[in-house]
């Protein structure tokens, strides 16, 4: 294949990214945004060793899935994969990912259910962290296109709250006001960075964060004075300082220039206090449905809860009124502060919180003579180390372990780890938590036998 070649393809899988994937002389083609069944002449872009790009020159038939996408960003932005196919296509894209995952790189014979949804697709989201930059017409704030770190500006997304498109607007506009530059990613120059807003669900509680390349913001009384006038929901705002030349978004030190820095938001029953450091699922209504889900195949009564990457300890506290006991640990020490700080304010007194790696932390435990009979893992993307894995099946060997994972692939490959070690997965359960993106949750339980 060549590039500038054009092809004829139909479009009979779609990939991690949500690319259309067609088959072509027996070369994978990716295609962005079409969707199954699509029949389309294609432009072959790039052309890789094993695979090729393509770009729809014209579409010969259309698939059946397909809808309107109703955004203006849609295609541009590295936000959302299927705005361009209705919700029912999304949902069994995201179940045969799974599947896929758990058959050809688990090699596993569980049951893949169907994903759980509450098909709710829009405003879903409780957080946003938008880069600001500059274009010819002056400051913008947006997202990132995918793979790539262009801003593309976007003053509305559907999955965010409509607030927080007010609240980032009239942050460009104090900082048009008061002559504060936008970060410049490639000079490394520029004050303000990022907007980052978090709302809590039940109790409507916002958080604003500003984070700038530098010491100080400006005018920050002004900042505070607008804020609260634009949205009395805004309940803290706090300034981040990040200096460093990276693609992380956060820097270690904040000041709360306004409130407590933190918002209260409510979850499976209890209070939960969110900082600006702590992971908190962005979904708060599928999260409710997934911690549902990992108490029953839990079934913690009784018994010692080992809550691995707890972030602010929202899955192992929502366990605690049934479980003897819970170990939660976490990385992240602002997370772990806010973790205790919960089991106070649900009078929880079993739950007990360390701050360091999941590894080291559970062979400490482990070598402290404590024992669990559950364990929950919920890692970021790239799943568990293997010497975890190992510590957990053949130190601590729990009779349940409990794998809730944001990453279809490294979860497959560490399930079939774990088989190896005398843990059977019989059923995974898929959850959207992010309708209209690429990206599937899923839980699923594994007995020793
Ligand atoms: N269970 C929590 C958080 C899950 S997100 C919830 O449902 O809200 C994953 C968490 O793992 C994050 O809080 C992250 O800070 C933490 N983390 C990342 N690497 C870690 C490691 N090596 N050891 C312990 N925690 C880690």
């Amino acid at each position: 294949m060549n590039k500038n070649q054009i092809i004829t393809l139909e479009i009979t899988a779609i990939s991690s990214d949500g690319y259309g994937i067609g088959r072509f002389d027996n070369t994978v083609v990716f295609v962005p945004f079409t969707a199954l069944g699509d029949v389309c002449e294609v432009l072959i872009v790039k052309v890789k060793k094993n695979y090729c790009f393509g770009k729809v020159s014209r579409f010969i038939k259309k698939s059946d899935d397909r809808i309107c996408a109703d955004c203006d960003s849609f295609s541009k932005c590295g936000g959302c994969a299927f705005r361009h196919i209705n919700y029912t296509a999304e949902k069994q894209i995201k179940t045969q990912r799974v599947e896929d995952c758990i058959k050809r790189i688990g090699e596993l014979d569980a049951t893949v259910h169907p994903v759980t949804s509450n098909d709710i697709t829009e405003c879903y989201r409780n957080k946003s962290q938008y880069p600001v930059g500059q274009d010819d017409f002056g400051i913008i704030s947006g997202f990132y296109a995918l793979h790539s770190h262009r801003i593309v500006s976007s003053e509305k997304c559907n999955l965010t709250p409509i607030e927080f498109d007010e609240i980032r607007q009239f942050i460009l506009q104090f900082a048009k006001q008061n002559h504060i530059k936008p970060y410049d990613e490639q000079k490394h120059k520029g004050l303000l960075r990022h907007i980052y807003i978090r709302q809590a669900k039940v109790t409507g509680e916002i958080m604003v964060c500003v984070v700038i390349n530098g010491d100080n913001l400006p005018q920050t009384q002004k900042l505070i004075d607008g804020l609260c006038n634009l949205n009395s929901n805004i309940k803290t705002i706090a300034v981040n300082k990040n200096t460093q030349k990276t693609n992380v978004i956060l820097g270690d030190k904040t000041d709360v220039i306004f409130g407590d820095g933190y918002i209260v938001d409510e979850l499976c029953g209890l209070k939960f206090r969110i900082g600006v450091h702590s992971f908190y699922q962005v979904n708060h209504d599928m999260a409710q449905m997934l911690y549902e889900k990992a108490f029953e195949l839990a079934l913690p009564q009784g018994k010692t809860v080992l809550d691995l990457y707890c972030g602010a300890g929202t899955i192992g506290l929502t366990m605690a009124s049934s479980a003897k006991k819970i170990i939660g640990v976490e990385i992240v020490a602002p997370a772990v502060e806010d973790a205790k700080f919960n089991a106070k304010l649900n009078n929880i007194t079993n739950a007990q919180f360390i701050c360091g790696t999941a590894a080291d932390a559970a062979r400490q435990l482990y070598a402290d003579g404590i024992s669990a009979e559950i364990v929950i893992v919920d890692p970021p993307r790239k799943g568990l180390d293997a010497d975890l894995i190992d510590t957990i099946s053949n130190k601590f060997a729990p009779e349940k372990i409990v794998y809730i994972s944001c990453d279809p692939a490294t979860f497959a490959r560490d399930l079939k780890v774990f088989q190896e070690f005398g843990y059977k997965t019989t059923d995974v359960y898929p959850f959207d938590l992010f309708p209209r993106t690429p990206h599937v949750e899923s839980v699923c339980l594994m007995s020793k036998v």
